[in-house]
């Protein structure tokens, strides 16, 4: 029996679903979009379908599963913001948890046993200065990404007990754009540094600044694994072909295994666009760990992964021409 092509992507709207729908289909797929569109953009869906719903709507999940005949599932619909999660953690359990929950019982309701999640390397919290290793998981520190981890333990009770089977791919700091300028990061409030530093110094962010200079790494600024989006896409093909050709899955770290310093980042950015940062220094921000590189090896070993445009100056070259581009504005609402 030939399997069908369709992808249902939940959060298929927002900046990596549609890097992934972009990926999908120029590799023969159909990704579905699924979105309710409260943080996604409804200009972000060119490569296939647009189903507007919730995930924890059941029913409505289960329908766009049977009416598109969906082979299997990637999921990004979730809330990612770290400091909203301290503050109101219910929105991060009922959504994330919750329209998890929900998916997988429409998954369920329908036959549909693939799925590749999009987990975090917040489920490591603090986890020290060496390249975190997948078995370091468990010891989350906001409720991200604990919300986060408590679906990585679903996923791996349903895949003993339904034969659920599952990829849960903890990225570190995704970032970067499609080289098309078409789709790109963009979030409001943008909370992260290489589309703030971007937006800096386009003048749409007033205060700009470098959130400590005392940590212990070598010129004081916090050491961050920054992957490309388009990397992080080609991990989900080579997740979903190892679903679709029988793997039960695992959980693995996207990241590239090198670091580099927030200063280091803004050298960068300054260096590709000819332009000068305002190099403002305030004290860190709640909750920020000095290092987080990840160790790449395992999703290498299983997965044949190995990203091929993620060194820092690709990034932000790819970034500055995101913003840059001269989008309509219905694109990005
Ligand atoms: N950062 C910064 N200024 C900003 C935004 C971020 O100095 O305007 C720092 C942040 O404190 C962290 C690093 O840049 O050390 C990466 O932060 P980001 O929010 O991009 O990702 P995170 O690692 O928190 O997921």
């Amino acid at each position: 029996m030939s399997q069908s092509r369709a992808i249902l992507v939940t959060g298929g709207a927002g900046y990596i679903g549609a890097h992934c729908c972009k990926a999908l289909s120029e590799a023969g797929y159909i990704p579905v979009c699924f979105d309710n569109l409260s943080t996604g953009h409804r200009g972000f869906v060119k490569w296939g379908p647009l189903v507007v719903g919730d995930v924890s709507d059941t029913q409505r999940v289960a329908d766009a599963i049977a009416t598109h005949e969906v082979a299997a599932v990637m999921h990004f619909a979730a809330f990612s913001q770290v400091g909203e999660s301290v503050g109101d953690p219910q929105k991060y359990y009922v959504n994330n948890l919750g329209g998890t929950l929900s998916l997988l019982k429409a998954m369920l309701e329908r036959g549909c046993t693939k799925l590749v999640f999009s987990s975090t390397g917040a489920v490591y919290g603090d986890a020290g200065r060496d390249p975190i290793a997948e078995g370091a998981a468990g010891a989350p520190v906001n409720p991200y990404g604990t919300s986060k981890w408590m679906i990585e333990q679903v996923l791996k009770d349903y895949r003993s007990a339904y034969r659920l089977n599952s990829f849960c791919l903890r990225y570190f700091n995704a970032c970067g754009a499609d080289p098309s300028g078409t789709i790109g990061e963009f979030r409001d409030p943008e909370t992260h540094l290489i589309p703030r530093a971007m937006m800096a110094l386009q003048g749409h962010v007033g205060d700009f600044a470098i959130f400590g200079d005392d940590f212990d790494t070598p010129d004081g600024t916090a050491i961050r694994d920054y992957i490309h989006v388009v990397d992080l896409a080609a991990a989900h093909l080579l997740a979903l072909n190892a679903l679709l050709e029988g793997s039960p899955g695992g959980s693995f770290n996207l990241g590239t295994g090198s670091g580099y310093s927030v200063r280091q980042v803004l050298t960068v950015v300054e260096r590709e666009t000819g332009l000068k940062m305002p190099l403002v220094t305030k004290a860190r921000r709640a909750g920020d760990p000095p290092i987080l590189v990840a160790d790449p090896s395992a999703a290498r070993g299983n997965l044949g992964f190995v990203p091929i445009c993620s060194d820092i100056a690709t990034i932000v070259k790819s970034a500055w021409a995101w913003h840059q581009s001269a989008h309509p504005k219905e694109q990005r609402v």
